[in-house]
């Protein structure tokens, strides 16, 4: 089930309720996912062959997975032991650009959280979707090398909250880097769209003079004040692969995002989807990547990932 935030919208005249939020968070994969057992978290590597992103964020997988680079210019992955730095090249290839950019203009490293896992799937925690190689979750605080980074945030809390404690603004650890990479990462033509928390979505709404086309990809969403939410369109080279339904017109800066900032909706949703409940239906095309033939590694790879492997079990 697929409900986009167009169609619960306050311009519409259907008010998003607690309710229809609930069933948004499932529907568009940000709610997190619960810690029940799944397949996917076994597999330790991509599948062989040809790249297809098969399904959608929150029903998926992805087949001959590349994986991303511990380093890279303007760029630090971290957490890595938890083995979801996997994704479609163009994911990869976004990354290697948003990272030069930053790198060039700020000088400093962007921290790349979770990506897929090797061939996507449901994850055990934290995500509903980041199942199909086309999502990837970019921290707001940058480092400055990737020691500090690992130290900042491997085996760490979350760094600190760009929302003030009140989340009607943004707090004093918001300044131009943040600002830069989110207009940088939204500029991105391969980018469909990107979550925030409303504060910094009314932030950048306020700042914003001249073009406004690309604040439309920048969408308000619960929590996302630490990290932001990128998502990538379908590759071209995959007909498997389920678009996500299409943005609502016009910069997003008006009644919805007003509504984001009411009483009802900052108060937390204590009520979450069962873990008991049924397990979604792995389609076949995916049930086939999940057993299908892994890729070889290189030796130093192999060494690599029995390293994160060893460290998982420590976390
Ligand atoms: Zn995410």
């Amino acid at each position: 089930m697929r409900i986009a935030l167009a169609t619960l919208s306050p311009s519409d005249g259907h008010w998003l309720t607690r309710a229809a939020l609930l069933v948004a968070l499932v529907g568009l994969g940000l709610f997190p996912c619960g810690g029940a057992a799944t397949p996917w978290g076994e597999v330790r590597l991509p599948s062989a062959g040809a790249t297809r992103v098969i399904g959608s964020v929150s029903n998926g997988c992805i087949a001959g997975a590349q994986m991303l680079p511990e380093t890279g210019t303007g760029f630090v992955s971290i957490r890595r032991y938890r083995n979801r730095y996997y994704g479609h090249p163009t994911l990869i290839q976004f990354i290697a650009e948003i990272g030069r950019t930053q790198q060039r203009h700020r000088g400093m490293l962007i921290l790349v959280g979770d990506l897929s896992q090797p061939r996507g799937g449901l994850m055990s925690s934290s995500h509903r979707s980041h199942q199909n190689g086309l999502d990837v979750d970019l921290w707001f605080t940058l480092a400055a090398s990737p020691v500090e980074a690992r130290q900042l945030m491997d085996n760490q809390p979350d760094p600190p909250s760009m929302v003030s404690p009140d989340g009607l603004s943004v707090s004093q650890h918001w300044g131009a880097d943040q600002r830069f990479l989110i207009e940088t990462v939204a500029h991105h033509p391969l980018v469909d769209r990107l979550f925030v928390n409303a504060a910094i979505k009314r932030e950048i709404c306020q700042s914003t003079h001249g073009d406004r086309g690309w604040l439309r990809k920048v969408r308000p969403w619960k929590g996302h004040d630490a990290h932001f939410h990128v998502r990538l369109v379908c590759p071209a080279d995959s007909p498997q692969c389920d678009a996500q339904t299409p943005l609502p017109p016009g910069d997003g800066c008006g009644s919805e995002l007003d509504w984001w900032l009411t009483p009802e909706a900052r108060q937390p949703i204590r009520k979450k989807p069962s873990p008991s409940g049924p397990e979604p239906v792995i389609s076949s095309a995916c049930q086939a990547v999940l057993h299908d033939a892994p890729t070889p590694l290189e030796s130093t790879d192999s060494q690599h990932l029995r390293t994160d492997v060893k460290r998982s079990i420590l976390d």
